[in-house]
């Protein structure tokens, strides 16, 4: 294993740098200085994936024949590492890093040539519906069901969790076409328009409160909601099959480059903040302690998910590390945030004070937030969310126990 980049990788490195700073403009900035966690609100988001997809840069992962720019995972984990550090918006994987995957793997042509180029110019907008008000972790129990109507499915149930459903122009779903069959083989992985008469949004109000009106969360309901077959991927009965491809990409996101931009953050914070015996915080002995602790934590993932890429350039497959990552990176996460809000001790109140000023019944106190303390509370509830979505890190767990008891022969 060579850790070092070579002399065209650093080029490219350079290439990312310099982009981001005349792309990355003032207004965008501005908007993700409010962000509770790293996304923009629906315009910010397009404005910034179009700039991205004219330069070829909006799908790092896809092949050049879909408009993807052929990039090793060494230029991935640069091009990610550059944009988190630059405190970059994080792009809405639900189209690009999700669905997209499913269409190329086992859509038909004419599917491609429908969707692809649309989720790549960000034209069209994707939620995704897996997740039922009595099926998260059990996901194969689903019951919304699809029957068949002629040339559609008439679609009636309720999905549940949906991020961002309100800016959605589709949703992928998983739906219920045989109750016959073991549960796995009744699913099959449908795309609907999101404007199909039938639809409703229900938002789901949560603890990080809205920001400028943005909720993340929503209950669906679907009311005999007719899908036109042609808009099922793949063979009816074979969803599952298709629905955990899916999740591998879902699970394989790098976490160390927005990890360090989170250190990063409380530094400037720890700066700016007077410590309780006298100085600022950031020479408190405590405080430094603790801080080096999850510096420690976070050079380790950075290093092992270095590691994985260069091994993933000469072949290695994905496998159980997406769930690692996935359950080190997430706690990572919330052990930053957690540290973030406990830095700013009382300044993290007016968030709090803010988001309840409705329900109390009185108008919140218009006091200002200095840019150091924006978003800081909102991100810390927003955290709480990372061990649960993508399968719950409990979930994980038993994926990696399973692997490695699997790998030493023992049959579970
Ligand atoms: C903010 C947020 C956004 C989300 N966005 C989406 C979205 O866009 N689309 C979508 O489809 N879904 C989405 N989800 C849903 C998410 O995938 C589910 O919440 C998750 O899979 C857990 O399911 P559940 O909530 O039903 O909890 P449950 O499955 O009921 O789990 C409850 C608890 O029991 C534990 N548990 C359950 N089974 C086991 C087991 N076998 N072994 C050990 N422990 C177990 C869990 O780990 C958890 O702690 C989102 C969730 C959140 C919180």
């Amino acid at each position: 294993m060579n850790l070092d980049f070579t002399a065209e990788e650093l080029a490219f490195r350079d290439e990312v740098r310099a982009w981001i700073k005349q792309a990355y403009d003032s207004e965008l900035k501005q908007l993700m200085s409010q962000s509770k966690n790293g996304y923009l609100d629906k315009a910010g988001q397009v404005r910034w994936q179009k700039k991205l997809a004219e330069k070829g840069w909006a799908a790092p992962g896809w092949p050049v024949q879909y408009g993807g720019p052929d990039w090793t995972p060494t230029q991935r984990y640069l091009f990610q590492s550059e944009t988190a550090a630059a405190g970059c918006p994080i792009v809405s994987p639900m189209g690009i890093a999700m669905v997209a995957y499913v269409i190329m793997e086992y859509g038909s042509e004419a599917q491609k040539r429908r969707f692809l180029p649309k989720i790549l110019s960000t034209d069209e907008c994707w939620c995704q519906g897996y997740s039922e008000p009595g099926s998260g972790s059990d996901l194969a129990s689903l019951q919304m069901s699809a029957v068949r109507d002629g040339d559609h499915y008439v679609l009636n149930g309720s999905k549940i969790w949906t991020t961002h459903a309100q800016w959605a122009d589709w949703i992928f779903c998983l739906v219920r076409t045989s109750r016959d069959a073991k549960a796995q083989s009744g699913i099959s992985f449908l795309l609907a328009d999101m404007r199909t008469p039938g639809i409703s949004i229900r938002p789901l109000p949560s603890l990080d409160g809205p920001i400028d009106g943005e909720q993340e969360v929503n209950q669906l309901f679907f009311e005999n909601v007719r899908v036109p077959v042609e808009n099922r991927i793949g063979e009816e009965g074979l969803g599952w099959t298709y629905a955990k491809y899916l999740l591998q990409f879902e699970r394989g996101v790098a976490y160390g480059s927005l990890l360090r931009y989170l250190l990063a953050k409380i530094r400037k914070i720890a700066k700016q903040q007077p410590a309780g015996g006298g100085g600022m915080l950031i020479d408190d002995p405590d405080f430094r302690r603790r801080y080096a602790e999850l510096a420690v934590r976070v050079e380790a993932v950075d290093a092992a998910e270095m590691r994985f890429f260069s091994g993933v350039e000469s072949g290695t497959a994905v496998g159980a590390m997406s769930s690692l990552f996935k359950l080190v990176g997430t706690e990572l996460q919330q052990d930053l945030s957690e540290l973030a809000v406990e830095a700013l001790g009382p300044d993290a109140l007016p968030f709090v004070q803010d988001s309840f000023a409705e329900i109390r019944g009185r108008p919140a106190s218009p006091r200002p937030i200095p840019d150091h303390v924006a978003a800081v509370t909102p991100l810390y509830f927003n955290y709480r969310k990372t061990s649960i979505y993508a399968g719950t890190n409990e979930i994980q767990r038993n994926l990696l126990a399973r692997h490695v008891l699997s790998s030493a022969g023992v049959r579970g």
